[in-house]
């Protein structure tokens, strides 16, 4: 059984990262997307929002499960026995960023494989901190996030 990790922020969870666990989850035989903890950043969501907003759109993937963790991705995924990371790339600038994630997880933890899933064309300017931005300021999030979240985002972004 071959098991993958899908570490991120999720903050909130896109269609772009949506878009990335139906494909990993149709080439692996488990995947589970993790919402690693970064005490040094600051979240619009609290783990718990985004732990339910995540299980609410994977629950049809049965091959899918979700989780949280804290400290350094590789350790929590040798924990868990999976064999690869999934991460996404959207632009050149994501390119250069997880490089060095992916160069420092190989010395870390060589048996760990980071294997990386090319945005869709239509999901490629999209990430959590440009719809956090569209959602204060009343912009439309419609196809950018799951339909059954888009509410709760709204609603949850402009109280603030
Ligand atoms: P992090 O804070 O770890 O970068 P994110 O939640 O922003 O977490 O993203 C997790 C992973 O998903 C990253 O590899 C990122 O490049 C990728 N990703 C984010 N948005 C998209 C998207 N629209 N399409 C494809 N991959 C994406």
């Amino acid at each position: 059984m071959k098991k993958a990790m899908y570490p991120g922020s999720f903050d909130p969870i896109t269609n772009g990262h949506l878009d990335i666990i139906e494909r990993a989850s149709a080439v692996f035989d488990e995947v589970v997307v993790v919402i690693m903890q970064n005490p040094k950043k600051k979240n619009h969501f609290s783990v718990d929002e985004r732990l339910n907003m995540i299980k609410e759109v994977v629950k049809d993937l049965k091959n899918v499960s979700v989780d949280a963790g804290e400290g350094l991705t590789v350790n929590f995924a040798k924990k868990n026995g999976a064999k690869a990371l999934i991460r996404g790339i959207r632009a050149v600038t994501d390119y250069e960023y997880e490089l060095q994630q992916a160069s420092a997880n190989m010395f870390l933890e060589p048996s760990i494989e980071t294997i990386f899933f090319l945005a869709r064309p239509e999901y490629s300017f999209l990430s959590s901190s440009s719809v956090v931005e569209m959602a204060s300021n009343n912009g439309r999030i419609t196809g950018l996030v799951p339909k059954c979240l888009e509410s709760r985002i709204i609603e949850r972004l402009s109280t603030k």
